[in-house]
């Protein structure tokens, strides 16, 4: 069945366009976008302007259950690596019933903060004792029966996981619950493929270099020939990662992938935070993408990527709400164009000039393309074949009431506009807007007040 809408302005093609009718086929995907329609009798008149969803490239759901817990201190010194033992607390605790309960709430306010489908980078797979389940899936089971039953897109990422660091060839006690092998990641793959849920695909991850063999990359890598899902790897986040890197292997992650020949468009870098200009261009020239996650990498103290280079480049490049510390993409892109100002004191870094002068709307349409690309489709947007996701904006919010259509989103993401997406759509089905809070507080009472 189609559903006919139509909507006094959406996003079509890199600009605002004035109105639109807009096609939805029995497969959930847009069958027509034509600018400059009345509205026919009919359609669904949509209450105000549309801008298509975005790819939460990159999440671990668990990590919610740990927001706001963290963000005090004991000792002397606090870094990624004190918050990460401190973070394995839930990670070894975290029950199936309660990482769906904690996935629905995260889900649900994901989809309040525009995004329409989540990249699921899962490594927390084994019962608490280290364990498999008797159902080896059951964690990703409780994954995707959470963006079922609140109508997100999912793209779970079972990780290779193997060993504490390069020259930890074993996982360490508080890691057992995350241990897997190239057979297991694939099965895990393939588990979720065979549910055949609607709007739920898988592709594969690698921990990270320091997390994974070297062969064992090798072999995921040529066990996915002529697989055209998406591959992610977490990157170059952190200084000390890239010297461990560089003292074993003799070279930095992103160049030793690049010297392996292992990329190509498949694979998406998650953070890439610290790189020299070769590794950059390495990156564009495979056609593989990145996953920025501005308001994690800027809660951990990772640092600053070289997101004018990224950008120049023409690398895809798409945000991640990572460990979820925030949860809408306006806030990301903020935090990725006011890290840029602050370290390099000057305004609108993100800008074409001449192009697309209009900051948000270049990060937005970069991220936009990209994350299709994170999530393994080839397109994205308000165009024909591209899955109907889509938000509507509030048009009279206080924030947006009377901006021009032209800093709309420049509005939207400087000015701090809090809820103004007032529905989510996915696969052209309006999602509901907002889970009930009682089972995460019961999740967050087991977990943290057993
Ligand atoms: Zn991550």
């Amino acid at each position: 069945m189609n559903t006919l809408l139509w909507a006094p302005a959406a996003w079509v093609n890199g600009a605002w366009c004035e109105q639109v009718l807009l096609r939805v086929g029995a497969d959930g995907r847009w069958a027509e976008v034509t600018p400059g329609q009345p509205c026919p009798p009919g359609a669904e008149c949509l209450p105000g302007p549309v801008l298509p969803g975005l790819v939460n490239a990159h999440s671990h759901a668990f990590q919610r259950a740990f927001v706001g817990l963290a963000e005090s201190r004991d000792s002397e010194h606090d870094d990624f690596w004190s918050w990460r033992d401190r973070m394995y607390g839930v990670a070894l605790r975290i029950t199936p019933e309660q990482l769906h309960a904690v996935a629905c709430h995260l889900y649900s306010e994901l989809l309040q903060g525009g995004y329409t489908h989540t990249c699921e980078f899962h490594y927390l797979h084994h019962a608490e004792s280290g364990q498999p389940y008797a159902s080896e899936a059951t964690m990703c089971h409780a994954l995707a029966q959470a963006a079922q039953d609140v109508g997100m897109g999912l793209t779970l990422l079972p990780v290779l996981y193997e060993r504490a660091g390069f020259a930890k060839p074993t996982l360490r006690e508080d890691q057992r619950r995350f241990a897997t092998d190239v057979g297991r990641v694939l099965r895990l793959r393939d588990a979720v493929r065979g549910w055949r849920l609607p709007h739920v695909e898988a592709g594969v991850a690698v921990h990270s270099l320091r997390a994974a063999r070297p062969e064992s990359v090798h072999a995921l890598r040529a066990a996915l020939q002529g697989d055209t899902a998406p591959i992610h790897i977490h990157v170059a986040e952190q200084t000390a990662e890239v010297d461990d890197c560089i003292a074993a292997t003799g070279a930095r992650p992103i160049a030793w992938l690049a010297r392996e020949g292992l990329f190509d468009a498949r694979w998406q870098l998650v953070h890439a935070t610290h790189t020299v200009p070769a590794e950059i261009e390495a990156v564009a020239a495979s056609g593989a993408g990145v996953v920025i996650c501005p308001g994690t990498e800027a809660n951990l103290g990772d640092g600053l990527c070289d997101l004018p280079r990224w950008l120049a480049s023409n690398t895809p490049l798409s945000l991640g709400s990572d460990s979820h510390v925030t949860r809408s993409w306006p806030e990301e892109l903020r935090w990725l164009e006011y890290g840029q100002r602050l370290v390099r004191r000057r305004r609108n870094v993100a800008a074409w000039p001449g192009v697309q002068p209009a900051t948000a709307a270049r990060l937005f349409d970069r991220v936009l393309a990209g994350g299709a690309g994170a999530a393994g489709w080839p397109r994205a947007g308000l165009a024909t074949g591209a899955r109907a996701d889509f938000v509507l904006l509030d048009s009279t919010h206080p924030t947006l009431a009377g901006v021009p259509a032209a800093q709309r989103l420049d509005a939207l993401v400087f000015g701090a506009a809090e809820r103004a997406f007032t529905a989510t759509f996915v696969a052209g089905r309006r999602t509901p807007q907002r889970a009930t809070a009682g089972p995460m507080a019961a999740a967050m009472q087991a977990l943290w007040h057993p």
